[in-house]
């Protein structure tokens, strides 16, 4: 399926569950990984930013696919590194703390990755 970019939509309510999964998820990997409570390290704080801007700067927004299964990635090389890393720690434990939140995510992965109307 092509689609024209879509304006950004922030309020829209699958973009505020995709920023929810993605600060749960670096929550959950920077409590396993450097013992923070609450307060994020400033890697991961910063990763963090960089994934919610990117997520701010999606072109297909509510009618996206979840990242992994995206044509674009968007996220520069070392980004993208990263974030394997967390999703590959934080997935299966989302399921634990968060089970709503990771059914949505699987489930959004079931829709067909867009690609962009090059007409547009
Ligand atoms: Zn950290």
């Amino acid at each position: 399926m092509t689609m024209k970019p879509q304006p950004p939509n922030p309020e829209h309510k699958r973009m505020k569950r995709e920023r929810k999964t993605i600060t749960y998820m670096v929550d959950i990997y920077c409590k396993g990984h450097h013992g923070t409570h609450g307060r994020l390290c400033p890697e991961c704080q910063q990763f963090k930013d960089y994934a919610l801007l990117r997520l701010s700067k999606c072109p297909f927004q509510e009618k996206k696919t979840t990242c992994g299964k995206c044509v674009i990635h968007c996220y520069k090389p070392d980004m993208k590194a990263e974030v394997r890393k967390v999703m590959r720690y934080s997935g299966p434990r989302l399921l634990i703390h968060h089970p709503t939140l990771a059914l949505h995510h699987a489930w959004d992965g079931r829709r067909k990755p867009p690609t962009l109307d090059k007409a547009a």
